[in-house]
């Protein structure tokens, strides 16, 4: 049989197994049956219920508008697929092309895609994160949780981190009339995404809406008292703040967990796999059966030299399952990369927060249009004398020509294309914060001396 036969008979009776059963799961079942694949579907998700929509969940849901169970996905057509629902998958069996689930049950597969994504880091200590009163918000029951502590219209909210859903949690706090105090370690808010000129805008916003904003100070200790219930936390310069909600904001762990012997080049950075979402194995090896997509994926993309990207974007979980399940079915010389630049939105203290590109892949940046202290503006970003992202405060229309910018590597800083010029148009360093969790992130070590046998083994297994 011609390889052409194979892939016919595949896309007719091959079975396909999906794990992670959310935004990009879905989205890829969906394609994979629009490409035509008409063989064995099979949706693997640790979580009960039809899957759901996560940015509502630290937005209109916190605010009383949107009920949290109003969240589910809507569908784009009929995907005719076995659901295995509510038991998360333990392990993965590449030799007899198997994933295991907890419960003992294996089920078998031709090919398979990864799209387990992220959850939420926990308070690191257990006993003071089961305290009531504490949250954090990644699912649609921590969603429900926060939504009626907040309706309760307690005297105080803590919300540990100034991310963007940090950020939002505290919006939606002031825009309920509930006092909020925000503790983040780093200078400002928002610092980690897109740097210090727009961290010391989002500060300004902050305290502008009534937010006791308190940067470059760590929370130690969560107290609860006699009933269990959160009412006190400390900091470590010795002050503490009284309140009787917390919320942990300190971002997502990929899940990753559970491939650990499954020879994937997969880590606390995610899954590293090529721009057709095929996995790559711990030898940095393309795979030819495993592939990968959404939060959990770490994808190189060319425009930012090749470097491998995890993003934790609504619209990159969508387009990296569409061309996985393309390529899922597809031939070798008819895949498709996935090469689309990163966007993403976020909407706090009644400003639309929009970005193009990787703000974080920057040495320079520059307000190019409109005006900060208005909170209407764009700021873009260069690397090495060329665009790399923009971002805008309430002037989303003009992200689209940026991304032309990046996309064709244009000059830094790029000229103003409307009349609203800014007054103090000078580029300045980005200043992020310092990467220190590279030194720590390392997973694997190299072994062998001759070229044939030099191989990457896990550290877990080296240290065996
Ligand atoms: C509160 C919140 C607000 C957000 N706001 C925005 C926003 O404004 N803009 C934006 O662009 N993005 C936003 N995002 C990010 C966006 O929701 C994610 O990019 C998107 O959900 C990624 O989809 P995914 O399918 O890759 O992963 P997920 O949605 O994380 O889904 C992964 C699924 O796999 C399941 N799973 C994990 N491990 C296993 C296992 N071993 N076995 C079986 N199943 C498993 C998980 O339980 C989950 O159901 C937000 C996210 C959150 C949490």
């Amino acid at each position: 049989m011609t390889s052409a036969d194979n892939l016919r008979e595949f896309k007719r009776d091959g079975r396909i197994v999906i794990v992670g059963a959310s935004l990009a799961g879905l989205r890829a079942a969906e394609a994979l049956r629009d490409e035509g694949f008409t063989g064995s579907l099979t949706m693997i998700g640790d979580e009960l219920g039809e899957p759901y929509d996560r940015p509502p969940l630290s937005k209109q849901v916190l605010t009383g508008w949107v009920p949290a169970d109003a969240t589910t996905l809507p569908r784009r057509r009929d995907i005719n697929a076995e659901w295995l629902l509510g038991v998360p998958a333990s392990g993965l069996d590449l030799a007899a092309n198997q994933v295991r689930l907890a419960d003992g049950r294996e089920i078998p597969f031709d090919r398979v895609l990864i799209s387990t994504g992220v959850r939420a880091r926990p308070w690191f200590v257990e006993s003071e994160a089961a305290l009531d009163g504490v949250f954090v918000v990644r699912t649609r029951e921590h969603a429900e949780g926060l939504q009626r502590a907040l309706a309760a219209g307690p005297s105080r909210v803590l919300v540990i981190g100034a991310g963007f859903t940090g950020s939002e949690i505290a919006s939606i706090c002031r825009e309920r009339d509930i006092p909020v105090t925000v503790a983040e370690l780093a200078p400002a808010p928002l610092v980690g995404a897109l740097g210090a000129m727009i961290g010391e805008v989002a500060s300004d916003m902050q305290r502008a809406h009534g937010v006791d904003l308190r940067c470059g100070v760590k929370v130690t200790r969560l107290e609860g008292d006699a009933q269990g219930h959160f009412r006190r936390a400390h900091f470590d310069d010795g002050s503490t703040i009284d309140a009787d909600v917390a919320v942990v904001a300190l971002g997502g762990i990929r899940n990753t967990d559970w491939l650990r012997d499954s020879g994937l080049a997969a880590g606390v950075w995610g899954i590293a796999c090529d721009t057709g979402c095929r996995a790559l194995d711990i030898n940095g090896l393309i795979t030819d059966d495993v592939f990968v997509a959404g939060d959990v994926a770490r994808c190189p993309n060319p425009i930012y030299e090749y470097r491998l990207i995890s993003l934790e974007h609504w619209a990159n979980a969508v387009e990296q399952a569409e061309v996985a399940a393309h390529n899922m079915v597809s031939g070798q010389a008819d895949r498709w990369p996935h090469l689309t630049i990163p966007l993403f939105w976020s909407i706090q203290f009644g400003v639309n927060i929009k970005s193009v590109g990787v703000p974080t892949f920057a040495d320079e940046v520059v307000v190019t249009q409109g005006s900060v202290s208005d909170r209407r503006f764009v700021a873009a970003y260069g690397y090495r004398g060329r665009v790399t992202a923009a971002v805008s405060f309430n002037n989303a229309k003009w992200l689209d020509h940026y991304r032309q910018l990046i996309e064709s590597a244009a000059p830094f800083p790029p000229p103003c294309p409307t009349p609203d010029q800014p007054v103090d148009n000078k580029p300045v360093p980005v200043d992020f914060p310092g990467p220190e969790l590279i030194a720590r992130g390392a997973t694997v070590v190299v072994t062998g001396n001759d070229p044939g046998e030099r191989r990457v083994t896990s550290m877990q297994q080296h240290h065996r």
